[in-house]
């Protein structure tokens, strides 16, 4: 198959990445069938797909009448058979749960045509794993984007240990067909790069949290005002390129032996999704969110990943 063989697209799981996807593959003017085994979602993904248009639009990003032709690309559907019967290209966003994604796979392999390229968005599951289950796993791949998919530009492209050259060329052009920034994983590692590095940072952010180092505001503010600040104009190995790796490699001999290197989430984290905070969505985490405050939060949080995004665009 070529690119331009790639004419119908199929997401499946409409939730928060799915329909996030589903959008991205619209504004290129890709048909999309949206599936989902809940009827509800799907009615709340393409109300949330409209507002994401909007707020492109009040940004500047898109014109009212793309929005209107990217809505036209998708269809919703509950039946699997309508949704990949003629895809090209499949997406997968249904929860992390090996066993679900097996047993979509399998589906998916029996109901797509054997062309198609079956690709997940898991976070961090063995596709060599996922594939196995499909006579096809030469045409199986992940492509592992950021939250919101919609905006942010990075996708891992992930092989498995059948993986041809061809699926991967070919998944690698479309996401820079779609305008993302596709990566290339030499190795199928857990967790990929994005979630290795998002969760060290993370896990020693949580260790500061519970050993009383600093509020969880100021935690936060020490990566947004400084280290996360530089982050998307240096990465990490370039900052230490610019710092001087004599000194980055003193810092490393006094600082490796004391940072956090738990094998197990800590407890306080533990007990809060024990209890039901589980952040925004429940109106209370490691923060609270009344209701008022989450939307604003996330309109602010929206706002601004545009304006970088905006940023990201000119300077390619
Ligand atoms: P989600 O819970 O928001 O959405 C999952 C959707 O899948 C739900 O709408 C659910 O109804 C549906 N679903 C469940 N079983 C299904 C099935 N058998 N067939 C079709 N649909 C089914 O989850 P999410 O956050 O969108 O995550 C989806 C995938 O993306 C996961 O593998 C996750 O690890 C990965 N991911 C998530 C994020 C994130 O920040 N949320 C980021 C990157 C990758």
């Amino acid at each position: 198959m070529r690119l331009s063989q790639i004419k119908q697209v199929a997401v499946i799981g409409a939730g928060i990445m799915g329909h996030g996807f589903a959008q991205v593959f619209a504004q290129k003017g890709y048909p999309v069938f949206l599936y989902d085994i809940d009827k509800e979602i799907l009615k709340k993904a393409s109300l949330r797909i409209a507002a994401n248009l909007d707020t492109f639009i009040k940004h500047g990003i898109i014109r009212q009448k793309e929005k209107k032709a990217a809505l036209e690309k998708i269809a919703t559907t509950t039946d699997l058979r309508e949704a990949v019967g003629k895809a090209d290209f499949v997406l997968e966003a249904i929860p992390e749960i090996m066993d679900l994604k097996k047993e979509a796979f399998t589906k998916l392999d029996q109901l797509a045509p054997p062309h198609a390229i079956l690709a997940s968005n898991t976070s961090g599951l063995s596709i060599t794993e996922i594939g196995a289950v499909t006579r096809r796993p030469e045409k199986t791949i992940i492509t592992h984007g950021g939250n919101p998919p919609h905006i942010i530009p990075v996708i891992e492209i992930v092989r498995g240990e059948k993986t041809s050259d061809k699926t991967a060329e070919l998944t690698y052009r479309l996401m820079l067909k779609l305008g993302k920034k596709p990566v290339r994983l030499l190795k199928e590692v857990p967790g990929f790069l994005f979630n290795r590095l998002q969760f060290a940072l993370y896990r020693e952010a949580l260790h500061c949290l519970e050993e009383g180092v600093a509020t969880a505001e100021d935690i936060d503010l020490v990566v947004k005002a400084g280290y996360g600040f530089r982050l998307s104009i240096l990465g990490p190995l370039e900052t230490s390129d610019f710092g001087g790796l004599d000194t980055f490699y003193r810092i490393c001999q006094n600082l490796f032996p004391l940072l956090d290197a738990s094998k197990e989430p800590p407890l306080s984290l533990k007990k809060l999704v024990e209890e039901g905070k589980l952040g925004v969505k429940t109106g209370e985490g490691l923060y609270p969110y009344p209701p008022a405050i989450a939307r604003r939060k996330i309109r602010e949080r929206d706002r601004r990943l545009l304006q970088q995004l905006k940023l990201f665009q000119a300077r390619k």
